[in-house]
């Protein structure tokens, strides 16, 4: 006889055969007995609680009645074919249908008999009735009636549906499974923490999220299971920032030097707010241990954090080091580069830019001048990480609008130096707590949280289609004043034909009500050629034009402190955060700035709700708390490619206390024991390198 393991291929599991195996494999990537252990129910079903029939409403999802049938008809013809029975109560009567297994049904069912039945009762011409409700005779001698309590509900497929394996087919299987499984299924947290943090065994844990007989031992799985995940999560992150601090030497930035006082002293246009010299203090404390800095600075747009980053380079250059400056496209890295030569005009500092679009010529340049340790700072896009490119010696990487890149491409940034550079890593998009802890749980975390003085909070205004003449007219008012406007439309891959419809629509629009020669108009979309794109952009940052349309390309970084208006078409599509990044477009400079926000009258709750917050207020973070709570993590900008966020059970929206628990845990056993190398931590050494195949205590993995 064959000895089955939680290994072994789910076809060998009682029910399911080489067909069914294979969909779910296809399906719900269920490959092994132990891959369907871990496949929980996604919601329970209530049983524990009777209705009575004048107690429903229309929107109830299902329900439990106990009542009599009282009698049972086939009516219709063919396709109209189905079987309908009345069932009552002392509070009245529903009706209840069967299009399918209508044979059977009318011979197993009674008339006369009492029944619990269970389903979701639907209003139908101010009569409630229940189609394929569950129908079980009822038996009073039985004590737990509907014998489950909480009924597991499975996620599954149209196309698994299809051959039995619906909610109730996983379940069955499920039943199969689990009271075996458990008893091979090794326990992957060890005592003390279990006991530590009250937290039920693994065994327990999985018999009651998949059979919980009450909503207590329901929790205490999930609380379980849940810590377990953000545990091994944190685990790995906090491993990883423990190798950065010991084993990874880095530059010591000793001195304050030259070029870094005489830009303090004399070049910098504006005192530093408070939170820019906090920021700067923790850079300077940690470029000063002699371990890698790895650090995120958060900061809302406009707040200042560009000029943190330069000075950070410049002490770097002040220590005999060479500085990146890397942004995600070609135009933000166009931008940065200029906005560096003014703010840095007179020191003396060689400073270039590498792009995809640099000229073979010049690139060869380039890396002969970085390699001789001619040039000090580099400014680019994503070919800065190209294996060519090769430094003298690299002291510190700094990344604009860091959330679209991966902890792999960081990684590749530290190699090309023999001590690892010094991370900067900037993002004007407010992450929530919980997302940042298990997102960037790796780095810490600096937060610019002032915006400089004299800035007036930016004015919200939602506007529908009736009020597109208004919109006009104050577009007009505000050129009159030497101001400049933004319009950006929505391009969505999905809707790409109608969304360049709606640009063009839109651009004709425009060029009517602000013709030329007054009225100049800057035209930004994806699908034009970079250059093209740049010339443009650049026409409207040097004040040629009054008005750039745009789609949202501009959304990150783009700095035009002229500009006042921000109008947005089509708001009612874009997420939260993009709304935001795109208002903090205006509002840099001196001048009162406004955002308009232009929908069509037909709007979602959650566009609704979107809107209202914009409107509502400007902060960042409230703005990116919102946006977790209306989309959950998944979608939140930038986290998509990350593996960490494929989380089964737990849900940082609302597990916020679960994960600061189990973070807490695990700084505590690396205080203890930095290399799991204890024998009470042997068993959480074991289960990471099993969670993670490759791991390595030599290395960021
Ligand atoms: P972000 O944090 O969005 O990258 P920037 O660094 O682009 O913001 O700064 C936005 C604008 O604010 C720039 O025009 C910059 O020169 C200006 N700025 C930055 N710091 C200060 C300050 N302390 N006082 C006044 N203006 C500042
Ligand atoms: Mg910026």
């Amino acid at each position: 006889m064959i000895e089955y393991t939680l290994r072994s291929p789910i076809e060998y599991l009682k029910g399911v055969g080489p067909q069914k195996a294979d969909l779910l494999k296809k399906e719900l990537n269920i490959f092994t007995f132990d891959d369907l252990v871990h496949h929980y129910p996604f919601r329970y079903l209530d049983r524990t609680r009777f209705y009575k029939i004048n107690q429903l409403q229309p929107e109830m999802s299902n329900v439990q009645i106990l009542g009599r049938l009282i009698n049972i008809e086939l009516i219709g013809q063919k396709k109209g074919k189905r079987l309908v029975a009345q069932f009552k109560d002392e509070t009245g009567e529903l009706e209840l249908v069967w299009f399918q297994s209508i044979r059977w049904l009318e011979k197993s069912l009674t008339v006369g008999a009492v029944y619990i039945i269970f389903g979701k009762p639907t209003l139908y011409n101010g009569q409630f009735s229940m189609t394929h409700p569950e129908m079980d005779l009822y038996n009073p001698a039985k004590k737990n009636i509907g014998n489950l309590s909480l009924q597991p509900v499975y996620s599954s497929t149209e196309k698994l549906k299809q051959f039995y394996l619906d909610t109730k087919g996983i379940q069955r299987l499920q039943e199969g499974l689990i009271s075996w499984a458990v008893k091979k299924v090794e326990e992957s947290l060890p005592e003390h923490i279990l006991k530590k943090h009250r937290l039920i065994t693994k065994t327990e844990a999985l018999l009651n999220i998949h059979f919980p007989t009450n909503q207590q031992d329901l929790q205490t799985a999930q609380r379980r299971l849940k810590f377990e995940e953000l545990f091994f999560i944190q685990l790995k992150l906090l491993k990883n920032k423990l190798l950065q601090t010991h084993k990874f030497k880095g530059h010591i930035f000793e001195e304050v030097g030259d070029n870094f006082n005489i830009f303090y002293r004399e070049k910098l246009p504006f005192p530093l707010t408070n939170a820019q010299k906090r920021v700067l203090k923790e850079i300077r404390h940690d470029t000063h241990t002699g371990a890698q800095m790895n650090r995120l600075l958060q900061g809302d747009v406009g707040s200042g954090k560009t000029v943190v980053a330069l000075m950070t380079m410049l002490l770097a250059v002040d220590n005999g080091c060479q500085a990146c400056m890397m942004a995600p496209t070609e135009i933000l890295a166009q931008q940065h580069y200029s906005g560096l030569i003014k703010l840095i005009d007179g020191l003396p500092l060689s400073i270039k830019i590498l792009s995809g679009s640099t000229p073979k010529k010049e690139r060869r340049l380039i890396h002969e001048a970085l390699e001789n340790g001619e040039l000090n700072i580099l400014v680019g896009t994503h070919a800065l990480i190209e294996d060519t490119v090769k430094f003298k010696n690299l002291g510190l990487v700094v990344i604009d609008e860091q959330h679209r890149f991966g902890v792999e491409q960081r990684a590749k940034l530290w190699r090309k130096n023999h001590l690892p550079p010094h991370m900067l890593v900037m993002t004007a998009t407010p992450i929530p707590r919980t997302l940042a802890m298990t997102l960037y749980g790796d780095l810490d975390v600096s937060v610019i949280d002032e915006l400089p003085a004299g800035r007036k909070p930016i004015k919200t205004l939602h506007l529908f289609e009736s009020g597109r003449l208004r919109m006009f007219g104050f577009m007009r008012e505000e050129i009159e004043k030497g101001r400049q406007v933004y319009v950006v439309y929505p391009l969505i891959k999905e809707s790409e034909k109608l969304d360049l419809m709606h640009l063009e629509a839109g651009i004709e629009n425009l060029t009517r009500e602000f013709p030329l020669p007054k009225y100049r108009i800057s035209i930004v979309h994806g699908k034009m050629p970079a250059k093209d794109k740049d010339f443009e952009m650049q026409r409207f940052v040097r004040g040629e034009t009054q008005i750039m349309v745009a789609t949202t390309v501009i959304e990150v970084g783009v700095n035009v402190p002229n500009a006042t208006v921000m109008i947005i078409e089509n708001a009612e599509r874009f997420g939260l955060s993009q709304l935001h990044q795109l208002r903090g477009r205006v509002g840099r400079g001196g001048e009162q700035s406004f955002c308009i926000l232009m929908s069509s009258n037909k709007l979602s709750n959650d566009g609704k709700l979107r809107l209202s917050t914009m409107v509502r207020t400007n902060d960042g973070f409230e703005i990116a708390e919102t946006d977790l709570q209306l989309r959950g993590p998944g979608d939140i900008a930038g986290t998509q490619q990350s593996g960490i966020l494929d989380l089964k059970l737990a849900d940082l929206t609302t597990d916020q206390e679960i994960l600061q628990e189990a973070r807490n845990s695990v700084i505590h056993i690396f205080e203890e024991d930095p290399t799991l190398s204890t024998p009470k931590n042997a068993l959480l050494r074991n289960t990471l390198i099993q969670k993670n195949p490759g791991i390595s205590w030599d290395k960021i993995s």
